[in-house]
């Protein structure tokens, strides 16, 4: 049987940010990826935003780990050349009731530790973006947007450089794991084992999948998985006139559907919610509706017919409708008791953000239960 000292399992934008980490910090690494190439899952289903980090609870990991990740994003995509562009968003209020969640926001934010919000009337949101339509707006400086398949290039390129090897096409399928080391099973009918002291699971949708199929780990410790389906539209036939990123107020599940951008200017329109039992990404023409109902109340002048269905991500929740915000779990030894064995759940938004964050939180997690 093959041996390594870590296994990272998965090659999204969190695997391999942890696989960077690691290997930058000597260990020997290998990426399983059931995949033929990094990043087709939920990191390139995503709206490539940089959050700020304005609506987390306070303490929460993510609220800690999207304000350090996005500190640290800048500053790698700036040293690596990854693209990226400081756009800003604004947060509005389209009617009086949503002053005070502004005012939530607003303290909450502080309390994140982001001290930049600045406050706008409906007429100073307007000099900056003429069609929007708004009560009043929080403009957040420090929201951008990311390449988000440059940046996870960087990340290979550094762990690769750091001796790092990631494995394609080869699905953990199960194993062992246990105080003396793991026993990972890699493919189908006739699995290769492979041996590890670490196994890291950045199986994103699936990662409680793989939990489960880990002889000598609790199941009770294994949280349940909700599909919350995020439907994107493009715009088609006319110009985005805004410059900025706008989100209205968050709703259950979601931040809202937001306009973003991308690197080239083009406008696009999502995630809505939509709650699934299904990893399938078609996005149904009928929801536009919703769309242009959601959108108007900030953009007035949406013209009819201007909609077009573009793309799906899902958001792997750890809690269903109505069932408010759950933090990303970073679980250890010290809850499931097997030394050497990270199961990272529920890496919905902003996962992307947080990416460097949370590999640094891994490494911890790591460091603390090696002797
Ligand atoms: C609609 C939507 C919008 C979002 N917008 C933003 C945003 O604007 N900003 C932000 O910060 N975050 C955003 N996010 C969150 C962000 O995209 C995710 O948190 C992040 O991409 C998660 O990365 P990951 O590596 O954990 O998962 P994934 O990208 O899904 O990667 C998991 C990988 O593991 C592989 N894998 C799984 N199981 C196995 C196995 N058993 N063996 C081998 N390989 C396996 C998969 O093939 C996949 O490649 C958004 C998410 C969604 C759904």
């Amino acid at each position: 049987m093959d041996r390594v000292e870590c296994v990272v399992v998965g090659a999204g934008v969190v695997g391999l940010a942890v696989a960077r980490r690691l290997a930058l910090a000597g260990r020997e690494v290998v990426v399983l990826e059931q995949a033929a190439a990094i990043g087709t899952g939920t990191s390139s289903r995503n709206s490539e935003v940089i959050h700020a980090g304005l609506y987390y609870p306070t303490g929460s990991l993510k609220a800690r780990l999207c304000v350090a990740g996005k500190a640290l994003l800048y500053d790698f995509c700036l040293s690596r050349g990854v693209a990226f562009q400081r756009l800003t968003k604004l947060l509005v209020a389209t009617e009086p009731a949503h002053h005070a969640k502004l005012v939530a926001y607003h303290r909450q934010a502080g309390l994140n530790g982001v001290h930049d919000l600045v406050w706008l009337s409906a007429a100073e949101a307007r000099a900056l973006e003429p069609e929007l339509v708004c009560e009043e707006a929080l403009l957040s400086p420090s929201t951008g947007i990311v390449d988000s398949h440059g940046l996870m290039l960087a990340l290979q390129g550094d762990a690769e450089d750091h001796g790092a090897a990631i494995a394609f096409k080869s699905p953990a399928t199960g194993g062992r794991v246990g105080p003396r080391g793991h026993e990972i099973f890699v493919g189908g009918a006739e699995p290769t084992r492979l041996a590890c002291s670490v196994l890291v699971n950045c199986g994103g949708l699936h990662a409680q999948d793989l939990a489960a199929r880990l002889d000598g780990l609790d199941p009770a410790t294994v949280p349940a998985l909700t599909l919350a389906k995020g439907n994107y539209y493009a715009l088609s036939g006319c110009r985005v006139p805004f410059r900025r990123l706008v989100y209205p107020m968050p709703e259950d599940g979601g931040i809202g559907v937001h306009i973003t951008l991308d690197l080239a200017g083009q406008a696009r329109f999502g995630p809505d919610v939509e709650w699934t039992d299904a990893i399938e990404y078609s996005v149904d023409p009928r929801r536009a509706d919703g769309f242009y109902a959601s959108i108007r109340r900030y953009w007035p002048g949406l013209p009819d017919g201007a909609l077009v269905p573009a793309y799906a991500g899902i958001r792997p929740k750890l809690v269903g409708p109505g069932g408010g915000l759950a933090d990303f779990v970073i679980q250890g030894p010290q809850v499931h008791g097997v030394p050497g064995l990270v199961n990272l759940y529920g890496i919905e938004s902003p996962g992307l953000t947080s990416s460097l964050a949370i590999a640094d939180q891994v490494a911890a997690v790591i460091d603390t239960a090696d002797p």
